[in-house]
């Protein structure tokens, strides 16, 4: 039987609803070999699921989703199989946060000259298990509000990228999260391609240590995915995929809605020289 892998799964860490618990379970149930967890801008969530996923036998490998940016656009850089405990992540995850609640507060004043006045920077944050604070928990929080009636019309409103309550405000470029976790010993992906678009800067990204590319993600069309075959190929890159499930947090996505061959991951051990985080 096909041994089969999701890698980007958020949990409660971050913007996710699930706990590492609830996570390993549908995992399981979903019939899957292997997971990450690929939090935004924390790894908190990596060592309580490893702990979960023991009576399942399930792996569960190191990943993070990090945020950066590139001429005003947020763009998401995976990493894998890097060393936990090494101190230039540490701080990098550190400097991510801070700009996540500068970032919060911003989006807040913002709303507020929406006319929005009733948000408070601790509340959103008080909603997040780490300080990794980000759009989800200010939108769940617009909808528990009463402001907007879901999610999607928080972010269709007030938040998503363009829209007038949105801002970016991260200092780590895509190249900088590359080599940092090149350098951290794992594997640099660039996540769904196909919907962040920057594929004119991939080639610039190989040559700082991109690893791979995620070319397998939810509700995207046969012919992104080839696209993006084709360019893995070019630049001998791995692929990766993975659901991106959120947990409640995003309805159309759920653990093992993206499942991918085991032998995918084995090609990203190979990459970081069969060390194993
Ligand atoms: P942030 O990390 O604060 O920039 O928020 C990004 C996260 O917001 C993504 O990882 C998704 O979980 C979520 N998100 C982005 N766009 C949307 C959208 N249009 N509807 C719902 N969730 C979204
Ligand atoms: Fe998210
Ligand atoms: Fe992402
Ligand atoms: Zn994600």
């Amino acid at each position: 039987m096909t041994r089969l892998a999701d890698l980007h799964i958020h949990t409660f860490y971050s913007d996710g609803t699930s706990s590492p618990q609830e996570v390993v379970l549908a995992a399981h149930e979903a019939g899957l070999h292997c997971i990450a967890i690929t939090d935004h801008d924390t790894i908190d969530g990596f060592s309580p699921t490893m702990e979960a996923a023991q009576k399942y036998h399930l792996e569960v490998i190191a990943g993070v989703e990090l945020s950066t940016e590139m001429n005003g656009k947020d763009v998401h850089i995976l990493g894998y199989l890097f060393d936990c405990q090494n101190k230039q992540l540490g701080k990098f995850l550190e400097s991510n946060q801070g700009d996540r609640v500068e970032r919060m507060g911003r989006m807040i004043e913002k709303l507020k000259e929406l006319g929005i006045k009733n948000i408070e920077l601790e509340e959103v944050c008080a909603r997040a298990r780490s300080k990794s604070v980000g759009r989800p928990h200010l939108a769940r929080l617009l909808v528990e509000k009463g402001l907007v009636k879901d999610i999607r019309e928080a972010f269709d409103k007030y938040l998503a990228e363009g829209s007038p309550a949105y801002v970016t405000n991260f200092k780590q470029t895509p190249f900088d999260a590359v080599s940092l976790i090149k350098d951290a010993g794992g594997v640099a992906v660039l996540a769904h391609p196909m919907f962040t678009q920057i594929d004119e800067i991939i080639p610039r990204l190989v040559k700082g240590g991109l690893g791979g590319l995620e070319v397998y993600y939810p509700n995207c069309s046969d012919a992104a995915i080839q696209f993006y075959e084709g360019i893995a190929k070019k630049h001998h890159l791995v692929m990766t995929g993975g659901s991106d499930a959120h947990g409640k947090a995003k309805k159309h996505t759920y653990i093992g809605r993206m499942k991918i061959p085991y032998e995918l991951v084995e090609k990203m051990k190979e990459a970081v020289g069969g060390k194993q985080a």
